[in-house]
């Protein structure tokens, strides 16, 4: 066994900022499968207050329309962060607001999933910019 393969397991976090209980639900049993230990915010306003607080995550999913603060403003302020500046961020918006994507990608957002999306999909995605994450 070589030293570059012994690696201590390493607890990757997951953050995931979602209004809609059913989907925010279904992301973290997604991500839980896919070895995330998730966090999950309800609102802008809890968002913000789990950004000032945490380490930066492996990941997050940050969905467009939320109570108070919206999802663009909580990605300027991720990327405000320097810490957080590399995060990959994953943008959930409805079919209604696929427009909206290309703002989302200027602001500094990795990539996208439009709401219904199949966890196949998710799953995907998430493996494509997080290095390691199991299947
Ligand atoms: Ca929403």
């Amino acid at each position: 066994m070589s030293a570059d393969s012994v690696t201590a397991p390493e607890t990757r976090h997951a953050l995931v900022v979602e209004d809609e209980e059913q989907i925010a639900y279904l992301l973290r049993f997604i991500l839980s499968r896919e070895g995330f230990v998730v966090e999950v915010a309800n609102d802008g306003r809890a968002a913000q207050e789990l950004i000032a607080k945490m380490p930066p995550p492996a990941l997050v999913m940050l969905d467009v329309m939320l109570p108070f603060v919206d999802g663009y403003r909580l990605l300027s302020d991720i990327r405000a962060r320097e810490d957080w500046s590399g995060v990959p961020v994953i943008m959930l918006t409805a079919k209604s607001q696929e427009k909206d994507i290309v703002r989302a990608l200027d602001a500094g957002a990795s990539d996208y999933v439009v709401k219904p999306f199949k966890p196949e999909e998710l799953r995907a995605r998430v493996k494509r910019l997080v290095k390691g994450a199991v299947s």
